[in-house]
């Protein structure tokens, strides 16, 4: 229910846009799902990448100041293309032979469909142009309403009724993005003007020869936005990407490719930004600023800027001091829970959790329940897995996304992975699959493998072979 909830004042500004978003998603089902079906489950992701995608764009309708397109990149892209860099990963549109079973189809509704698949879209409406996809849309829902289709079809639609041609054909373009899997990091020499195209895979020992076609928009210093194909695997030469006069030279621009694109981290230039707002407990006007003054804050203090830690353990202690009076906004109190929690020891860890137990707003107590998973104190987080054994402590419905959480802290993943296998029959009657990616997440030794492994085998019954595979391919 904290996903449908929300009061003024009490939850996170940041909640309500959570909230528009599922309503938004549900919605759109009826046109992507409901109106047109896909044949078989096997391309479930006509029906999860558009309303994921669609989404974005109701959203974006009804709340512009959310500025929800811009988070897009952030929470969708990034996470798809995370799970597709597994060799595990599958193509968006699946063999129809390989999803015959309940687990096999169940194991369809993950991130490649729904992420991928609105990424992908989003990708092909840059290419053919925002109106143009519309318009074709309207048109496509149209002609299949109460019909069953297959990607083919749509590609087919779009083809024919597009004025401009293109210097390729729907299905040309979108084939290779939505029957292979993963996606290719491109490297670009500015020198010497030579790209190439790699499949990208967490396991580099990997071999892979796929490769695909690739429309890249770019622009520099000098010169408008403009896109170029790289058709091959190459290296091949593009005049394009040559920095003759030394200027900049921007590839994959709004990350609308769905490629990989490397960021780099500023941490203390990134807090300075936001330390007026932050310091005096205020939040930008801006909502995408709003989502970056939280992620500064959170990369600043996971990384030791002692400025940060600082300001989270004050505000913090100010809310102790008060007890009843929190001036933290609440923008910033998950993070700045978890990190004066982190930073602090029994005494803030205790009056977080009188307050999760106080607390009647299922927000402020989600966060709280996160923020208790952050202490580093290795004899606290034992006792908070053996809380998650007590219903009347940990409701069973919290018992996997609260494991989660010890499992992601550094210090708690050792220590929830013994948990889980100890307390196995009561805790997989919550969410068995999300408890084994969880505490496997961070496994990477060979010791941990053979572990894995061997449980694998005795949770059978409870996990999808998929969740199993991809957590041990994570590992190895
Ligand atoms: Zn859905």
């Amino acid at each position: 229910e904290g996903a449908l909830l929300y009061q003024e004042g009490v939850s996170s500004w940041l909640h309500k846009e959570d909230i528009v978003h599922i309503i938004c998603h549900e919605l759109a089902h009826q046109w992507f799902g409901n109106l047109v079906t896909m044949k078989w489950w096997n391309e479930i992701w006509l029906n999860e990448g558009f309303a994921s995608y669609m989404s974005y764009m109701a959203v974006d309708d009804a709340e512009p100041s959310f500025q929800i397109k811009d988070t897009m990149v952030m929470s969708d892209l990034h996470f798809a293309l995370e799970e597709d860099a597994l060799t595990s990963s599958h193509p968006l549109s699946t063999p129809l032979e390989e999803v015959q079973t309940t687990s096999q189809i169940l194991g369809m509704f993950d991130a490649i469909s729904y992420s991928k698949g609105a990424m992908v879209l989003r990708m092909l409406a840059d290419v053919v142009e925002q109106d143009v996809f519309d318009n074709s849309i309207k048109a496509y829902l149209k002609a299949f309403r109460g019909k069953n289709v297959e990607q083919s079809d749509l590609w087919n639609f779009i083809q024919s009724i597009r004025q401009d041609k293109g210097v390729f054909s729907i299905s040309t373009l979108m084939e290779k993005w939505t029957t292979q899997m993963g996606f290719p990091v491109i490297t670009i020499n500015t020198t010497s003007g030579e790209i190439y195209q790699k499949h990208f895979l967490y396991n580099n020992s990997a071999e892979s020869d796929l490769s695909w076609l690739i429309p890249i928009k770019y622009m520099t210093a000098i010169s408008s936005a403009s896109r170029v194909w790289l058709e091959v695997r190459g290296p091949v030469r593009k005049e394009e990407f040559i920095s003759k006069k030394n200027e900049w030279i921007l590839a994959n621009i709004n990350c609308t490719g769905y490629y990989r694109v490397y960021l780099r981290e500023q941490v203390k230039g990134l807090y300075n930004f936001f330390k007026n707002y932050t310091d005096t407990s205020t939040v930008p006007e801006d909502h995408s600023l709003q989502h970056n003054q939280i992620l500064a804050i959170d990369v600043a203090c996971s990384n030791g800027l002692p400025e940060c830690i600082e300001m989270a353990q004050s505000k913090f202690a100010a809310w102790m001091k008060s007890n009843d009076t929190n001036n933290i906004h609440t923008n910033l109190r998950a993070v700045i829970y978890c990190q004066a929690v982190a930073a602090g020891d029994k005494k803030e860890w205790e009056f977080a959790w009188e307050k999760f137990q106080s607390s009647t707003d299922t927000s402020e107590k989600d966060q709280l329940r996160k923020a208790l998973a952050c202490t580093r104190k290795t004899w606290l987080l034992n006792r908070y897995l053996e809380y998650t054994l007590d219903p009347d402590k940990i409701r069973l419905m919290d018992v996997a996304t609260t494991v989660y959480s010890i499992a992601q802290n550094a210090a708690g993943q050792a220590l929830a992975w013994n948990f889980i296998r100890a307390n196995w029959d009561y805790v997989s009657q919550g969410d068995p699959a999300a408890l084994i990616m969880s505490v496997a997440s961070r496994f990477s030794t060979k010791f941990e493998l053979e572990e894995l492994m061997r449980f694998a085998t005795k949770a059978e019954e409870h996990i999808a072979d998929i969740v199993m595979m991809k957590a041990v391919e994570q590992t190895q």
